[in-house]
């Protein structure tokens, strides 16, 4: 088996070998931070994490970047709506998305570069670039030479004619030609600015991830990522700084998640208020979110209802339950000796794990390895049915789930460990007050329990709780 990607370069299936065996690195266009992220958003955010925890799970060491955009007019707007500095504002929106991604069960980055922690970077990417007659400089502004670079638009598949017939915005006069995008701008007055060789400025938005990824990852990278409206022009362009530079492809897989919609329509910042990540995830489980965004493929779209979360998070909760169920009766056998698991249960289990990793390694197709999950689910259910159950069966099931769930992340075991000692003080506390026949104080505890969110159930094993 080898992992294939779908690669929008070649707009084909290429099998995905990375430059160094065994280390990937990966870049993926972060947020501007000024605003709490749409549920749109966390398309990307979940898709690229499980892509990160696949490379993981085959044992490579994944450097994973992602940059927050921290300076760019939206940026200047809200902090002047709110009466506070651009960079309090970014402050705001990174703890409010550092936040978000924790909800989600998103690990954190490798590294989040700043585009104000990196304006060396870029002012030296940029002087460069003008070095070599890609960059022109006109009234303090910047503007990269798109007639130069004879490769433009070779990744959203479009030349240079087609772009000029596609531009219908105002003849802008300071340019050469309508498609060059700018790299530096000049300061308008009283906005935020930085020293420049072409006086006070801020940089164009294009820049950054060139500068950064040239900076603290290499000339070129394994997997460039974003969601698919970044494709032309914020990539087309990234490609072209890069390479005019390095004469190297800027990143040897590009792959691009497509969007998420709500009815017909694109969500959108402006669209999104309400439906942000911090509410929904108020209102559901992590594992229901991430069930959602994967059991649609990455490149398909995806249509956002309330009821395929509340769906998501009935399916999630089946497959809670079985691993809690198997993890409980483990626990309770403890004291057997493990043995080795039956040729029946490996035999099932290598054709689960054969399954979850050949959908997975076919450009992560997600939705049908979501399928080996539950076939994983019966088999639990099936060997839990069975009083006599073999440690060695349950350890081995266990052992398997984790290896889907390691990248899946469907249920979110961190979070139910912590809480799972307060749940088990009480259930001891009302044993012992139903030992004591204390019926009203064992019904106070199962109340608690219910505010919890904790179900109580009579098992064949005994008392086991589980998550409503
Ligand atoms: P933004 O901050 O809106 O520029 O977007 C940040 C990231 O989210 C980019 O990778 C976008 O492509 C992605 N994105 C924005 N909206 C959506 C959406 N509705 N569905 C999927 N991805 C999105
Ligand atoms: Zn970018």
């Amino acid at each position: 088996m080898a992992l294939q990607i779908y690669n929008t370069m070649s707009r084909s299936k290429e099998v995905f070998v990375p430059q160094e065996p065994g280390k990937v690195k990966m870049y993926v266009c972060g947020p501007t931070v000024y605003g709490y992220m749409h549920i749109g958003n966390a398309r990307p955010i979940i898709v690229f994490d499980m892509v990160r925890n696949y490379l993981e799970a085959l044992g490579n060491e994944v450097r994973y970047l992602t940059n927050f955009t921290d300076v760019d007019d939206k940026m200047i707007r809200k902090a002047e709506e709110m009466n506070i500095t651009v960079a309090e504002v970014a402050d705001m929106f990174i703890a409010a998305y550092q936040e978000d991604l924790a909800g989600l069960g998103v690990k954190p980055a490798t590294m989040n570069p700043r585009v104000t922690d990196s304006m060396d970077t870029i002012i030296g990417f940029i002087k460069e670039l003008e070095e070599k007659g890609y960059a022109y400089e006109n009234g303090g502004d910047v503007y990269y030479r798109t007639g130069k670079f004879s490769n433009y638009g070779k990744l959203s598949g479009q030349n240079l004619e087609e772009l000029r017939f596609g531009i219908r915005v105002e003849v802008d006069s300071r340019k050469e030609n309508q498609e060059d995008f700018v790299l530096w701008k000049a300061a308008k007055p009283g906005e935020v600015h930085w020293s420049s060789p072409w006086g006070e400025g801020r940089p164009g938005w294009h820049i950054e991830c060139s500068a950064m990824v040239r900076e603290y990852l290499g000339k070129t990278i394994d997997i460039h990522g974003g969601g698919e409206d970044l494709k032309f022009p914020h990539h087309e362009c990234e490609c072209a700084q890069t390479e005019a530079l390095t004469g190297q492809p800027l990143s040897n897989y590009w792959m691009h998640n497509a969007f998420l919609n709500i009815g017909d329509e694109k969500m959108s910042k402006s669209l999104g208020n309400g439906l942000l990540v911090k509410d929904i995830s108020a209102r559901f489980k992590q594992g229901a979110i991430r069930y959602f965004m994967l059991s649609s493929h990455y490149r398909n779209p995806l249509n956002f209802t309330e009821e395929a979360l509340q769906s998501a998070e009935k399916s999630v909760d089946r497959i809670a339950l079985a691993e809690g169920n198997v993890k409980h009766r483990l626990e309770l056998g403890k004291e057997e000796a493990a043995g080795e698991a039956s040729p029946q249960i490996t035999e099932r289990l290598a054709a689960i794990l054969g399954s979850f990793h050949a959908r997975m390694q076919d450009d992560f197709n997600t939705p049908d390895a979501i399928t080996a999950v539950f076939d994983w689910v019966s088999l639990a259910n099936l060997t839990l049915a069975d009083n006599h159950a073999l440690n060695a069966d349950l350890t081995a099931l266990l052992k398997a789930f984790a290896e889907m769930n390691s990248v899946l992340r469907l249920t979110a075991e961190a979070e139910e460990e912590v809480a799972s000692e307060e749940v088990e003080r009480l259930i001891a506390e009302r044993a012992e007050a139903r030992k004591n026949k204390n019926w009203s104080r064992s019904d106070a505890i199962r109340d608690e329990l219910n505010a919890l969110g904790i179900l109580l159930e009579d098992t064949p094993q005994g008392m086991r709780w589980r998550r409503k």
